[in-house]
């Protein structure tokens, strides 16, 4: 298994990623779009929602450090 040290303390690092809650009965894993967001819109009307192309999304996933919480996240 691999080991990780904090660049910032020299800290044990642990390996995580970023949930997001879109409501209050799921959990799902934050993902990473390049470039700027779109809104979407369903007969020219615009909700909250964006539209994305799923093609370009990366799961964000990094490693946290235990002794003073500096995260690195990538999406990968
Ligand atoms: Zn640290």
């Amino acid at each position: 298994m691999e080991q990780f040290t904090c660049v910032k303390c020299n800290g044990p690092m642990v390996k995580g990623f970023v949930a997001d809650h879109g409501n209050k009965s799921a959990i799902f894993k934050t993902l990473w779009f390049d470039g700027d967001a779109e809104q979407a819109s369903i007969w020219g009307i615009q909700g909250d929602n964006i539209s994305v192309d799923r093609s370009k999304q990366r799961v964000i996933r990094g490693i946290r450090c235990k002794q003073c919480g500096y995260l690195e996240l990538y999406a990968v």
